[in-house]
């Protein structure tokens, strides 16, 4: 009887235990893909890059004899559906922890199980089953360097390869058109201006990570700060939608650490930043949503997402060159320099003192290496109000940071056109990718900052001193 491999954030074929364990039954496989309301619920530009990614991967199973069904509506009323018209007695894919997943996920393996239906996960999209580390008294880790001393010893399973082929049924079930799921039709910027800065598919990914160890890896922990380097690795695109696996990543660092590479465990140990994230969001989801300290619920932040602040800062017109540059960068790409997210995080939370979640909303929207983990933790670490956060009187100065970060301004070149007689094409794309409703052109003049570094920081200062932090 057929298998159905339904795919979610895994979309690989290589390091794919649930594909090895589907083919290993023996029967066809069919490898079904569903717009659920999770889907619908992505931003813009995580939606478009999904779209992008489903595309390529229907093309490599194409490759080992199989295809990619595409079916909307409730998950589980899909694949009981499916079930019917093509008899399969076993569905199996790969866990997602963040909590909207693990809620679902938990109700269809129960539901299909009470069917007679062999429902089985496994992993792949962690390094590390968030429920299987812990503190010596049972609990969860709330700080980090303990929870990667917890980690860095363990054994990593190595990467399995891709099924030389994948078995399909004498008829195969319909499938709908990608093109009619519009993913990310609001995307209008996407195929001009963001395309060219994609990292897409499993192959790209391998390709990009075996540059990344042979070459930049060993100066990673020295320049990845810089953002106007391509000092970093670029996978958290790929790692997003599991277009590469955390083992193939983690075993590649690895060798490059034995072989003597300097930065590789620095590395190393941002890939568990990443495990750390869906450790907190596993032991405690309201970290998504909610301040992870309830103390600062208290706190009065901007909580309009229309205030003149916040356009401002969404549309890169601050005013502070490292904000604007770092938010025209990620409109243009789709990705943002770590440090560069820490820089604009920390000016909208503490100089504007906006509520994180207007800032977590709107890099869902825009980013294409969007993970709803990484970005919850991010955002609650440079407000202050998550577990392992930036003490509250750590305000980034956004100026003094650009001269450390930016020595030679190579980085705000790249992305702000304005005073420049000969803007790179970067910079110039910007412009053609906001929307005309904003109502800018190349020839404005560059903005006086909306509130100062000093400014800001005192204000920030002043307002957690008044509650009491
Ligand atoms: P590298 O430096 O090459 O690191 C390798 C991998 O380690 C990354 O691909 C990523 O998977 C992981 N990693 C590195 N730093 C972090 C971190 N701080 N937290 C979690 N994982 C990390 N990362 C996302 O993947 N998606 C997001 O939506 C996201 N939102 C963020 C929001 C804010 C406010 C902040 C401060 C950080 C956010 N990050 C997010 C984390 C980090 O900025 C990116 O993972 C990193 O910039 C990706 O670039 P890279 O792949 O070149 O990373």
């Amino acid at each position: 009887a057929p298998t159905l491999l339904w795919l979610r954030r895994d979309l690989r074929l290589t390091d794919h235990p649930a594909l090895c364990a589907a083919v290993a039954r023996g029967g066809p496989v069919i490898p079904v893909f569903v717009r659920d309301e999770l889907v619908d619920g992505l931003g813009t530009a995580p939606a478009w890059r999904l779209g992008l990614g489903l595309e390529v991967l229907a093309r490599a199973l194409e490759g080992v004899g199989s295809r990619l069904i595409l079916r909307s509506g409730d998950a589980l009323a899909v694949l009981q559906g499916l079930i019917a018209e093509t008899g399969a007695r076993a569905v199996m894919w790969s866990r997602c922890y963040d909590p909207a997943y693990m809620e679902r996920d938990a109700a269809v393996k129960k539901t299909l199980k009470e069917q007679g239906v062999a429902a089985q996960s496994y992993s792949g999209q962690l390094l590390f089953e968030p429920q299987t580390v812990e503190t010596k008294t049972g609990g969860f880790y709330r700080v980090y360097t303990p929870f990667w001393n917890a980690v860095r010893g363990r054994s990593v399973p190595v990467p399995l390869a891709a099924p030389m082929h994948v078995p399909g049924p004498q008829v195969w079930p319909s499938s709908e058109a990608l093109s009619d799921w519009r993913l990310g039709a609001g995307m209008r910027r996407g195929v001009d201006v963001v395309r060219p800065h994609l990292l897409l598919g499993e192959a790209a990914a391998q390709k990009r990570l075996a540059e990344f160890v042979d070459g930049p890896i060993a100066q990673y922990k020295a320049r990845r700060d810089f953002p106007a380097e391509a000092a970093t690795s670029g996978l958290s695109e790929p790692l997003a939608l599991g277009e590469i696996s955390p083992a193939q990543v983690w075993h590649a660092g690895w060798r490059a650490m034995q072989e003597g590479a300097a930065g590789a465990e620095t590395f190393l140990k941002e890939v568990v930043w990443r495990e750390f994230a869906y450790h907190l969001a596993y032991h405690t989801p309201h970290m998504l949503t909610r301040n992870w300290r309830q103390e600062w619920d208290a706190f009065p932040w901007q909580t309009d997402p229309e205030h003149p602040h916040v356009i401002a800062w969404k549309q890169g017109r601050t005013g502070i060159r490292f904000v604007d540059a770092a938010m025209r960068e990620m409109y243009v790409t789709g990705r943002m320099h770590n440090r560069a997210r820490m820089i604009v995080g920390s000016y909208l939370t503490k100089h504007l003192l906006t509520d994180w979640r207007i800032g977590q909303a709107w890099f869902a929207d825009c980013l294409t290496d969007w993970d709803p983990a990484a970005n919850a933790m991010g955002w609650q670490w440079v407000a202050g109000s998550g577990p392992d956060a930036a003490p509250y009187f750590r305000v980034f100065n956004p100026v003094t940071q650009l001269e450390k970060f930016d020595p030679k301004g190579a980085y705000t070149r790249r992305w702000l056109a304005e005073g420049q007689t000969n803007p790179p094409q970067t910079a110039l794309d910007w412009f053609r990718a906001v929307p005309l409703s904003w109502g800018l052109t190349a020839q404005d003049r560059y903005p006086a900052p909306i509130v100062s570094a000093e400014d800001g920081r005192k204000r920030a200062l002043h307002a957690y001193e008044n509650r009491g932090f």
